[in-house]
Order: structure tokens, then C-alpha cells, then sequence
């Protein structure tokens, strides 16, 4: 979840803020008892600024964790997690979405990683110092050398390597090299929908066979080609942007929020969007292919436009399971997709590192 960028915006949250996709009242709500969040920087922003706006962000996260430690704890393992499911507390997770941050220094990587940085999703949107991107995938085709002592590092401090965002040679260079099992944090089915950063049924097969992971992603534009496809949609969808980008240059500023607010509220009622079917869709595709153990959930709330129809926030979640139950999944099996591999996936990690 991107929640820190937009915690960064001040968002607060232990109150249920409207249109938000995540706070602690919607996550009490929908029985949600841990998260990700996303430490995401853009590709185009600078290495320095890139590093402080990921540790400004770490920040954020520690601010609201120490100001709700009756609610929420930062949280670095597994055993952490389910020691806080017991008392009660939300564990926040975190990783980095997009390398950048750790410029070339495996030195940075580890100052990331100790300060709770659990994954590292290699790259964003941008070809970067470490490796090729879905968007771009030009530069070093795959992996870079540098990123290849990434993996090695990775394997050895027991972080995940997420390759959701990076380009096909970069998931099968890593699928080679990495001697740990690696994970696509927030990614669809390509056979479902034709999306460049989708993963193919190879790929989803690799990811199982690798005792790795794949969290289906909600972003509607993943879930379905014909998302956004009519011209007055499009429109709409690019007005959208803009709106966000002024409202991201100028959280502070009263109008700006304003009109995003408004553009939210138009998007959700004059954009066709994919539903709770589709996403359920993408989760038997992904089980099919990388197996049971291997499926579960990387909604990125509050770093999507638009939420799939009957998931608007994360209050909703309970819609997932009960179409899952429909479809014949158990409860445990439930329990496996709606955390339980990722855990499991993050401790054999861990093991392997030791
Ligand atoms: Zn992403």
C-alpha cells in the first residue's frame, strides 16, 4: 500500500478519512491486522532527494506508529506479526517501492533494511542503477552489475527481492540468480490482461517452483484490457492525473485538495471499473499456475486512481473472501491468500538467509 506518501501529506490516520483507502478505522473494519506499506519514490526524482524522501517517509511511518502504540507497531518479521495479532496491534510493514533510494551503495541498502525496510521492489516506472524496468527495460538488459550484488546482498540480510514493475529478462535474471525465493509484491495475470507489467503463466509457474509469491494488484488497469478504453473515460483518466499531480505538488493548499476530492468522486461514478469477480479472476489464475501456497493479496490502495467495484477501500475486504468462499476456497486456504503465504513466503526468505 502507498499509504507513506500519503501520510506525508498529513493524512491521518486514526480517523476514517473520506475517499482515503486506508486508515486504522477502515482496517479494524475489514479485520485487517497487518500491511505493507510501500515506501514509493518516482523514477524521475533525483538519487539525493530520492534517499531523503524515502527516510522522510520511514519517518512518517515510526511518527505514527509511536503516536498509536495501542494500535500499530512498525514491524520487521513474521514472529514480530504474530505476536501483535495477539495483543491486538496492527503490524506495519515496510518496503521500498523502486530502488533509487540506495543510489549504488550496498552500504544504503543495509542502513534500509535496518531501519525495517523488508522488501525492495528493484525498480518503478524507469530503468534504474540496478535494473531494467516493464516500462523502459533499455538500459542493462535485466539486471545491472551492480544489481546483481543487490540480489547477493538481499539473499544474505534475508530482504525480499520484489520484481513487480521490472522488466521480463530483469524477473527471469533474478529467477536464475537469487539463491532465496523472490516475489512480485503487486502484480496481475498477463493472460487476463495484456498489461506490460502483468506476469506471464511462465513466470507465475517460475515464482512457484521457486517457493516464491505474487500479491494480484487492484489497480483496474491491470485487472482488465477494456479498463478506461472509452474516449470519454480516457479523458476523464488524463484530467485525473493532472488534478493529482497539482494536488501532490500542493497537499497544503485548500483548493487543491478540493478539486482532487471532487475528481475522486467523479472518477468512481463515471469510469466503468472491474469488480471483486475479476480480482477473484486473477487470484484462481495466479493459484493455478504458481499454486496455492503461492497467491495472495498486493492491493496498492492509496497508490491507485481508481479501486475495483465492491473493494473501494481496504474496510471492504471481507467482499474478496466471501466471493473466494463462493468459489469453493476453504477458510485456511482463505487465510493462506489474505496474508498467510506472504508471511510464510518472508520467513523462508529469512531462513535462507541464515
Ligand atoms: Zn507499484
Amino acid at each position: 500500500m502507498d499509504t507513506p506518501s500519503q501520510l506525508i501529506r498529513l493524512r491521518n490516520l486514526e480517523i476514517d478519512n473520506p475517499l482515503a483507502h486506508v486508515d486504522f478505522p477502515k482496517m479494524r473494519a475489514g479485520k485487517v491486522d497487518g500491511a505493507f506499506f510501500a515506501l514509493y519514490t518516482p523514477a524521475e526524482m533525483a538519487p539525493d532527494a530520492a534517499t531523503r524522501y524515502a527516510m522522510e517517509m520511514i519517518s512518517a511511518v515510526y511518527d505514527v506508529a509511536d503516536a498509536n502504540p495501542d494500535v500499530a507497531a512498525v514491524t520487521f518479521t513474521p514472529e514480530e506479526a504474530a505476536q501483535n495479532r495477539k495483543e491486538g496491534i496492527i503490524s506495519l510493514f515496510m518496503g521500498m517501492e523502486n530502488g533509487s533510494p540506495i543510489q549504488e551503495s550496498l552500504p544504503l541498502l543495509r542502513t534500509f533494511y535496518r531501519l525495517g525496510v523488508s522488501y525492495l521492489t528493484l525498480t518503478h516506472n524507469g530503468d534504474n542503477a540496478i535494473a531494467d524496468s516493464a516500462a523502459e527495460g533499455k538500459r542493462w538488459g535485466g539486471l545491472s552489475p551492480f544489481g546483481r550484488q543487490v540480489v547477493a546482498e538481499m539473499n544474505a540480510l534475508g530482504m525480499m527481492i520484489d520484481l513487480s514493475h521490472t522488466s521480463d529478462q530483469t524477473f527471469w535474471d533474478c529467477i536464475k540468480l537469487s539463491e532465496s525465493p523472490v516475489v512480485a509484491t503487486h502484480s496481475c495475470c498477463r493472460a487476463l490482461c495484456s498489461h506490460r507489467r502483468n506476469l506471464t503463466d511462465e513466470m507465475l509457474q517460475a515464482l512457484g517452483e521457486k517457493n516464491g509469491y505474487v500479491g494480484i494488484n487492484y489497480n483496474p488497469g491491470f485487472l482488465t484490457d477494456d479498463f478506461g478504453t472509452k474516449p470519454e473515460e480516457a479523458a476523464l483518466l488524463e484530467e485525473a492525473d493532472r488534478v493529482e499531480a497539482a494536488f501532490i505538488r500542493e497537499p497544503g493548499n485548500a483548493e487543491k485538495v478540493k478539486a482532487w476530492n471532487r475528481m475522486q468522486e467523479r472518477l468512481l461514478k463515471e469510469v466503468r471499473r472491474p469488480g471483486v469477480k475479476e480480482v477473484a479472476d486473477h487470484i484462481d489464475h495466479a493459484v493455478k499456475w504458481a499454486g496455492i501456497d503461492h497467491v495472495g493479496i498486493g492491493s496498492d490502495y492509496d497508490g491507485i486512481l481508481l479501486t475495483p467495484e465492491g473493494l473501494e477501500n481496504i474496510s471492504k475486504s471481507e467482499a474478496l473472501w466471501e466471493e473466494l468462499r463462493r468459489r469453493g476456497y476453504t477458510q485456511p486456504q482463505i487465510d493462506q491468500i489474505s496474508g498467510g503465504n506472504l508471511m510464510a513466503v518472508y520467513e523462508r526468505i529469512i531462513t535462507c538467509s541464515k
